[in-house]
C-alpha cells in the first residue's frame, strides 16, 4: 500500500481523507493555504506544506506549489478531494507526469467527462439513459436549430457543453425566443468556459435529483453502491442528500445501476464516480458525470457499509475491488444535512470565529467537519462548515434522528443554517418523500411571504 498520501485539499473533505488514511496505516501530507494555518486536520497531519496565500488561486489551484509539496515531502500519491482540482484533466495529468499517482480516474476519462456533448454521446452508446434530444452539438444555421426544437418539443434547455456549477444553461419555452437564447448562452458560454459550443435536450419540469455511486478498479471490475436522492436543492446547490431514494424500487435501482456500472466498465472508469439523473415519471435521464468522490458520499457509506474514500485510495493502487455486486447489501436508511455558515434564510455567509461548539452524538449519528470551538471560518472559500449525517433501520428513525440530533447540535459566534434544517425536517412535503428539484426554492418562497 501507498506509505504516504497527499491532500489537495481543505476543510472537512481534507479530514475525511486523512481519516481514511490514518486508519489504513498511511502517512499524510496536509497542504494549506495561509488562513488554513490553524486547522485541525494541519495539526494532526504527518507534515504540512504551507502551498500559498489565502485565495485559492494561489494556493488549492496553485498545480506548480502542489506538485512541489509532494516532491519535497517524498508523498507517493495525491487525492484531490472535491472542488478546486478534482476533476481537472491537466492536473490529474501533471501528476502522473511527475510520478505520482492520482487518486482519481484517468485524465482521458475527465477530460471526456468534463466536456458535457461527450459525456452525453459516451452514455448513449453505453445505452445509459440520456435527456430526449440530439446527441451533439448544435449546428450554426438557424433553420436547422428550429427543426431541432421542434423535434424535441417545447420547453427546451439549452445547455454548455464546458458548463458546470449551474451555470450556462437556458430554458426556452417558445420557438419565438429560441435563435436569440441560443446565442446568448453560446456567447456566455464561450466568456465563462473558452468553449462556445452549445446543446439541446428536453426541459423536464418537475424532476427529482437521483445519481448512482459507482466504483470501479483497474482491472475492468465495476459495482454500483445504490442511488442517493438530492433534490433539497437551492440555486442547484444541493443541501440535504439521503440514500436510498424514497419510492425507488430494488428492480429500478438494479436496472440502473448495472447500465452505469456497464458503462464504467466501456469506458476504462477508474475509482469512484457518481451518475447523475433526473427522475421524472418513473424514468431516468442522464445529466452528467462526476469523476470525484462527491460531497453526499457517507450516505452511501452507510447504507453499504463500504468505506469510499478508502477504496479510492486502494483502487489507485492498483488493487482489485474486493467485492463483487452481489456481496453489497443495502440496509437502511442514511440522511445528510450539508452545515452552512450562513444566515438560514437570506444565506448571506457569516464566516468569523465559533464561540462555542456542542456537536450531536447518539445511535446513528455521523458528523464529518474539522470546526471546533474557538476555530475561525475563513471568509476565502466555500461556506459548507461540516455535514451532520443519521442513519436509522427506515427512514421515519433517520429522520427523527437527524430531528434529536439537530437540536442538539448548537454552534455559536457564527450563524449557520442548522435552523432552516429543523424547518425542512418539519416539513410535511420532504416528510413524505419525493419532492422534485424546485420544492425548496418554492419553500422558502412560501416562508417569505408567510414572514
Ligand atoms: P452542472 O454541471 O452545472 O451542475 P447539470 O447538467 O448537472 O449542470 O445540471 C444542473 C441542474 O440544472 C440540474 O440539477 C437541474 O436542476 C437543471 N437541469 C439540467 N438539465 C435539465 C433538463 N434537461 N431539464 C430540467 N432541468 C435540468
Amino acid at each position: 500500500m501507498f506509505e504516504k498520501i497527499l491532500i489537495a485539499n481543505r476543510g472537512e473533505i481534507a479530514l475525511r481523507i486523512q481519516r481514511a488514511c490514518r486508519e489504513m496505516g498511511i502517512k499524510t501530507v496536509v497542504v494549506h493555504s495561509e488562513a488554513d494555518r490553524e486547522a485541525k486536520y494541519v495539526k494532526l497531519a504527518d507534515e504540512s506544506v504551507c502551498i500559498g496565500p489565502a485565495s485559492s488561486t494561489l494556493s488549492y489551484l496553485n498545480v506548480p506549489a502542489l506538485i512541489a509539496a509532494a516532491e519535497v515531502t517524498d508523498a507517493q500519491a495525491i487525492h484531490p478531494g472535491y472542488g478546486f482540482l478534482s476533476e481537472n484533466a491537466d492536473f490529474a495529468e501533471r501528476v502522473e507526469q511527475s510520478g505520482f499517482v492520482f487518486i482519481g480516474p484517468r485524465p482521458e476519462t475527465i477530460r471526456q467527462m468534463g466536456d458535457k456533448v461527450s459525456a452525453k454521446q459516451a452514455m448513449i452508446d453505453a445505452g445509459v439513459p440520456t435527456v430526449p434530444g440530439v446527441a451533439g452539438a448544435l449546428p450554426d444555421d438557424p433553420a436547422e436549430i428550429t427543426k431541432i426544437a421542434r423535434k424535441i418539443g417545447f420547453p427546451v434547455i439549452i445547455k454548455a457543453a464546458g458548463g458546470g456549477g449551474g451555470r450556462g444553461m437556458r430554458v426556452v419555452h417558445t420557438e419565438a425566443a429560441l435563435i436569440n437564447s441560443v446565442n446568448m448562452t453560446r456567447t456566455e458560454a464561450g466568456a465563462a468556459f473558452g468553449n462556445p459550443t452549445v446543446y439541446m435536450e428536453k426541459f423536464l419540469e418537475q424532476p427529482r435529483h437521483i445519481e448512482i455511486q459507482v466504483l470501479a478498479d483497474q482491472h475492468g471490475n465495476a459495482v454500483y453502491l445504490g442511488e442517493r436522492d438530492c433534490s433539497m436543492q437551492r440555486r442547484h446547490q444541493k443541501i440535504i442528500e439521503e440514500a436510498p431514494a424514497p419510492g425507488i424500487t430494488a428492480e429500478q435501482r438494479k436496472r440502473i445501476g448495472e447500465a452505469c456500472a456497464d458503462a464504467c466498465r466501456r469506458i476504462g472508469y477508474r475509482g469512484a464516480g457518481t451518475f447523475e439523473f433526473l427522475y421524472e415519471n418513473g424514468e431516468f435521464y442522464f445529466i452528467e458525470m462526476n469523476t470525484r468522490v462527491q460531497v453526499e458520499h457517507p450516505v452511501s457509506e452507510l447504507i453499504t457499509g463500504i468505506d469510499i474514500v478508502q477504496e479510492q485510495i486502494r483502487i489507485a493502487y492498483g488493487e482489485k475491488l474486493r467485492f463483487k455486486q452481489k456481496d453489497i447489501v443495502f440496509k437502511g436508511h442514511a440522511m445528510e444535512c450539508r452545515i452552512n455558515a450562513e444566515d438560514p434564510f437570506t444565506f448571506i455567509p457569516s464566516p468569523g470565529k465559533i464561540e462555542s461548539y456542542h456537536p450531536a452524538g447518539g445511535p446513528g449519528i455521523r458528523i464529518d467537519s474539522h470546526i471546533y470551538q474557538g476555530y475561525t471560518v475563513p471568509s476565502h472559500y466555500d461556506s459548507m462548515i461540516g455535514k451532520l449525517i443519521s442513519y436509522g433501520d427506515t427512514r421515519e428513525q433517520a429522520m427523527a434522528r437527524m430531528r434529536v440530533a439537530l437540536s442538539e447540535m448548537a454552534i455559536t459566534g457564527i450563524k449557520t443554517n442548522i435552523p432552516l434544517h429543523q424547518e425542512l425536517f418539519m416539513d410535511n412535503a420532504f416528510r413524505q418523500g419525493g419532492t422534485s428539484i424546485h420544492y425548496l426554492e418554492e419553500r422558502l418562497a412560501q416562508m417569505k411571504k408567510g414572514s
